[in-house]
């Protein structure tokens, strides 16, 4: 008999979800309630193979990345429109952090994703072109996928509920302690700006989306959980725009949205509570959530074990059903 289930929150954990477990044959309703600070209806989909102040490549990201491109070609197929869009991503580095970004070049872990090194460019020490980034259209990606799973009939019963509720379940302590984060993010319009990179530098990004507009972003604030849009925000946003951009733009779109995030940032999956989880996609959901579907879709249907490090009982520490 087919297996049915219920997926509670269609951003990015709900819809890759979703996808793996339709290729597995299980019978599924796709239900979101669109709540206002959903973060995967803001994110700008970026994927950074080497981040942060650290210059770190992301946790194993020699097998997630390939893994992440291939599932949004694949399903961008089937949809019938491009997610996936490959881009240079190019890491502006000032005096201060040259050191320290120069020293990990020499890595081969970083190495292996680096195209080349520019010194001295325009109000900079330096640029690193950093090969296998991109963005994903996310926004996109979950309408599709929540319109092709469409309206399941309202004698569709189900014995089994996943919940994939993002920040608005982790707020109600359901894993633990979070460390949510709000994040502000800008879509602006800059004539005759270069649309064939990703620009990281200055706190912030700018993404190259299409039409000659860019999002850029984002803030991090970890007391007002919500997806209101400040001043504040915006006026910080604007700031990395003229760092990365300079002064000729115009705000089209001020959005805020928070990110899912517990203990180190790290994805967890599996069951608390009698109920089944993906959640703590954090600030690389576009990265992780097609992995980490697989495997949670895996152990649903197949009963794979779940790799400790992304098990959900690990974290709780015993809580677990
Ligand atoms: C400003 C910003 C920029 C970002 N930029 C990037 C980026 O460039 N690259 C990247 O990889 N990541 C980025 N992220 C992070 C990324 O967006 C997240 O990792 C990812 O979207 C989390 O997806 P999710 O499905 O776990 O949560 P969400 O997207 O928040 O989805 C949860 C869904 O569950 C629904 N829901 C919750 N409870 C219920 C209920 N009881 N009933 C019905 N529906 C319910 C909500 O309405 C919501 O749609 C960004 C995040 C923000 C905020």
């Amino acid at each position: 008999m087919r297996q049915k289930l219920e997926i509670v929150g269609a951003g990015l954990a709900g819809c890759c979800l979703a996808w793996q477990l339709r290729e597995r044959g299980v019978e599924l309703r796709l239900v979101d309630d669109h709540r206002p600070g959903a973060a995967s209806r803001v994110a700008a989909g970026l994927i950074n193979p080497v981040t942060g102040k650290n210059f770190q490549p992301s946790w194993r990201i020699a097998e997630f990345l390939p893994e992440s491109v291939a599932f949004f070609e694949r399903i961008g197929r089937e949809l019938g429109k491009p997610l996936w869009f490959p881009h240079p991503v190019v890491r502006l580095v000032g005096e201060k952090d040259w050191a320290k970004v120069a020293r990990k070049l020499e890595l081969p872990a970083v190495a292996r994703w680096v195209e080349r090194v520019e010194e001295n460019i325009e109000g900079w020490r330096a640029a690193v072109t950093l090969k296998g980034g991109g963005r994903v259209d996310v926004r996109a990606f979950c309408e599709a996928t929540e319109e092709s799973f469409g309206s399941p009939t309202s004698d569709f019963q189900s014995g089994r509920v996943v919940r994939c509720g993002g920040m608005f379940d982790l707020v109600e302590g359901r894993l633990g302690e979070h460390r949510c984060a709000k994040g502000e993010i800008l879509t602006v319009r800059m004539p005759g700006g270069d649309e064939s990179r990703i620009l990281i530098g200055g706190g912030g990004w700018l993404v190259p989306v299409g039409g000659g507009l860019f999002k850029a972003g984002a803030t991090y604030e970890w007391d007002q959980l919500d997806g209101e849009p400040t001043a504040a925000g915006r006026a910080r946003v604007e700031e990395i725009v003229r760092t990365l951009g300079g002064e000729n733009f115009e705000v089209v779109a001020h959005e805020a949205g928070v990110r899912p995030i517990v203990r180190r940032s790290m994805p967890l999956i599996g069951k608390v509570g009698g109920e089944v989880v993906f959640n703590g996609l954090g600030s690389k959901g576009s990265l992780y959530a097609p992995g980490v579907a697989r495997r949670l879709a895996e152990w649903i249907v197949d009963g794979t074990e779940i790799e400790s490090e992304l098990e959900l009982g690990r974290w709780m520490g015993g809580l677990v059903d």
